[in-house]
């Protein structure tokens, strides 16, 4: 054994938790309410000199206070073995846990060990995951419910975009459709965040949005209503993607026959190793997959991306929405999330965190 790889099993894995308010550009405005601010949970992990960065956005209506999350993040993971064993304990403890080790926790440590991982091999994090290189997977940009006015600014704003996601369930809804295809020739999807509540609502606004070109719809009823989904599906012609409806893999087992895609987002299902498992599953069921973010920094982002090679379609702009990104190394190119060669995830910290 060299002395390098020595030094890597006699040093001690070192785990950090901190919080980080993400501010957005524009006030983000969905179905559930609109906000200036996301909390988000940051990991780093260390070995031998090198950290991984890890992040679990926290939207409000997930629930957590990232305050809890980071006084007890400690807890799960106390007495680890040095070197790359404590590697290997984490990521088997993260798997394992079930729902003992609360998803954010999972999903921003889970991360943070892949980065440090692809740092300490030089790879990037979908080559340690054999994950193909992406070619020409869309990225979304969201567009909050607002007026039509700021709506066209933020269109403005864009560059390169050409494919663009609305955020449905406000009141003037129809008219935002009608000003976008007026502004416009890109394509675009919708996500009522379970913004109807019948059948019959549901069906007129999806049809109405068949017309106009769409290309998918985003949960468009409520958790509570998931096995009425296929009443709606004999109704209309778009593809139904679940999103708060299938947060795991037992969601996936049971919602299969009821839609055409999946939603999958790192902070749902606990991390990379969960959400890659969830995608190979998706796919052998022939669903299409979104791969979708929830407001996040470049880190989140950048993680998520690393997944775009198996993915139909991805959301990943939360960098572009906020504007105190602690972390650089993200980038877009003619609406697209240009594929680092740099070992990790490809991102700093610009910010202490
Ligand atoms: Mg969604």
């Amino acid at each position: 054994m060299n002395s390098k790889k020595a030094d890597i099993y006699a040093v001690q894995l070192s785990l950090s938790s901190s919080a980080y308010i993400l501010k957005f550009r524009h006030a983000f405005g969905i179905a559930h309410g609109t906000r200036n601010t996301t909390d988000t949970l940051l990991v780093k992990a260390t070995l031998n000199g090198v950290t991984g960065y890890g992040e679990a956005a926290l939207p409000p209506y997930l629930g957590y206070d990232v305050k809890v999350l980071c006084n007890s993040f400690g807890e799960y993971f106390s007495d680890l073995p040095s070197g790359m064993d404590g590697i290997q304990t984490v990521l088997r403890m993260i798997i394992n846990s079930n729902l003992s080790i609360p998803s954010p926790i999972r999903c921003a440590t889970d991360i943070a060990i892949h980065d440090l991982c692809g740092r300490l091999t030089g790879m990037p994090v979908r080559k340690l995951l054999e994950i193909p290189d992406a070619k020409d997977v869309r990225c979304s940009f969201t567009l909050g419910i607002s007026s039509v006015d700021e709506m066209l600014e933020k269109i403005k704003e864009t560059e390169g975009f050409t494919l663009f996601k609305h955020k449905l369930g406000g009141d003037n809804d129809r008219e935002r459709i009608l000003a976008f295809k007026k502004a416009t020739n890109a394509s675009f999807c919708v996500d009522a965040n379970q913004g109807w509540h019948s059948i019959k609502e549901a069906a007129t606004e999806i049809n109405f949005l068949t017309e106009q070109g769409c290309l998918f719809v985003e949960q468009p009823l409520p958790v509570a209503m998931n096995k009425q989904l296929n009443e709606l599906r004999d109704k209309i012609k778009l593809p139904i993607i679940l999103d708060e409806s299938i947060q795991r893999l037992s969601d996936l087992m049971d919602l299969a026959p009821y839609c055409d895609g999946i939603n999958i987002k790192l902070v749902k299902c606990g991390g990379l190793a969960s959400a890659k498992e969830l995608m190979r599953i998706a796919k052998r069921s022939g669903k299409k997959v979104l791969i979708g973010c929830m407001s996040e920094s470049s880190c989140g982002a950048a993680a998520a991306s690393e997944l775009s090679g198996w993915a139909d379609w991805v959301d990943l702009d939360g960098p572009l929405l906020i504007d105190n990104d602690p972390f650089s190394g993200v980038s877009y190119k003619n609406g697209m999330i240009v594929q680092h060669e740099t070992p990790g995830l490809g991102i700093d910290p610009i910010a202490v965190i």
